[in-house]
């Protein structure tokens, strides 16, 4: 039993993925090949949305996302303090400065009265907040409809990182198209995830979709040596499109699996798990599936699973705004991550798992007492 069986996806696409990739090395355009703009155009058709600018990674996409909108020194981003690392990161590696808000418990994902708390909190401090990131944490969009009316309101910039999202969607709007700006990973173990490191961009402003074409390659102008700002190097490898387009193919039917395992696990574990919540309208891509035990501690949960040959892991140990290299910038009170920071951890999630194999999780979790 794998946490999330790659190798089980390889097996059931492996001859499309080597023709795919024996192309690529026949056509021996490895950098901005055919297959990253045909990419392109199909993310852009399944988000629904304008443009779509892959680039190297996820938090590329993001650093990326905040050069285009001319964020930097004196400005403030304010973010949810339960993520990843990388969607606080980028805030200080353009020169800003990153202000953490409080979760919903039952949605992992920011809460919009804290942020609009955190918005007014931060500019008492003197703060100038100019744009939000806000996750969709395990898979599940945040709440964008309560998200962009306080932006709207307070004139903030929104920025919508996908990279866990990516196939989930509210109400038929597809993540990767809320806010200004939205991004996403093809990281190996994301929902959509490649053979190595990936990321895109998406918007429906022609504005950033330009700048955001010329940042990745080195703020190129007309041509490869007219340089117009300063940029990275940060684009998506051909190989890795060509992989992508083979896998998008089979990503509707891998969400039908990964919702159906979902749906089984929040039916059985309700008793002994706070399971996720999903609201009205919304559809998760299962990034992860996420519980908080309502008996016995975690660790003791997670060593008798392990014993019984489950995989699980935590995301995530330790809220953005107590990492070492964070814990300096400002922020508003947090109980609510410190709490399941400590509590939480994901049980085995892909588009791969059969029925079989999560009855036998379920039965075993049902038949563990984690005093
Ligand atoms: C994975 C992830 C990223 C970064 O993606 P990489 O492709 O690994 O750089 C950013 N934000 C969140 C929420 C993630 O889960």
């Amino acid at each position: 039993m794998q946490f999330i069986d790659l190798q089980a996806q390889l097996a059931h696409i492996r001859p499309a993925i080597d023709a795919r990739i024996a192309k690529v090395l026949d056509h021996g355009k490895f950098i901005m090949g055919p297959e990253v703009f045909e990419l392109e155009k199909k993310l852009a058709e399944y988000v629904g949305i304008k443009h779509c600018i892959s680039c190297a990674n996820g938090t590329d996409a993001l650093q990326l996302s905040l050069m285009a909108l001319d964020i930097g020194p004196g400005d403030t981003v304010i973010t949810t303090a339960f993520s990843f690392f990388s969607t606080a990161e980028v805030i200080p590696l353009v020169g800003a400065t990153p202000y953490f808000v409080d979760i919903i418990p039952s949605t992992y994902n920011i809460c919009p009265e804290a942020l609009q708390a955190g918005i007014h909190n931060a500019r008492k401090q003197g703060l100038k907040p100019k744009a939000v990131i806000a996750v969709d944490m395990f898979g599940l969009p945040a709440n964008y409809p309560e998200i962009q009316a306080i932006c709207d309101k307070e004139g903030l910039y929104l920025i919508e990182d996908a990279a866990q999202g990516f196939g989930g969607s509210i109400n038929g709007q597809n993540a990767g198209s809320f806010g200004d700006i939205a991004t996403t990973s093809f990281f190996p173990a994301k929902p959509l995830g490649c053979y190595g490191d990936g990321g895109a961009i998406f918007t429906d402003s022609d504005e950033l979709a330009t700048l955001c074409e010329s940042l990745r390659v080195h703020g190129k102008g007309e041509h490869k040596y007219q340089n117009m700002r300063i940029g990275l190097n940060s684009r998506l490898d051909t190989i890795q499109a060509a992989i992508l387009l083979e896998k998008l193919g089979h990503f509707p039917q891998e969400l039908i699996q990964r919702q159906k395992a979902a749906t089984h696990y929040s039916t059985e574990l309700a008793a002994v798990f706070v399971t996720p919540a999903i609201p009205e309208g919304y559809q998760s891509s299962w990034a992860q599936y996420t519980v908080t035990p309502k008996k016995g501690k975690r660790d003791n949960w997670m060593s008798s699973l392990k014993k019984a040959g489950i995989p699980t892991a935590v995301y995530y140990p330790i809220g953005l705004n107590k990492q070492v290299a964070l814990q300096h910038y400002p922020s508003d009170p947090t109980p609510i991550t410190e709490r399941l920071c400590e509590q939480v951890f994901s049980l085995p999630m892909h588009g791969y798992l059969d029925h079989q194999q999560v009855d036998n999780i379920i039965n075993i979790i049902n038949a563990t007492n984690p005093i």
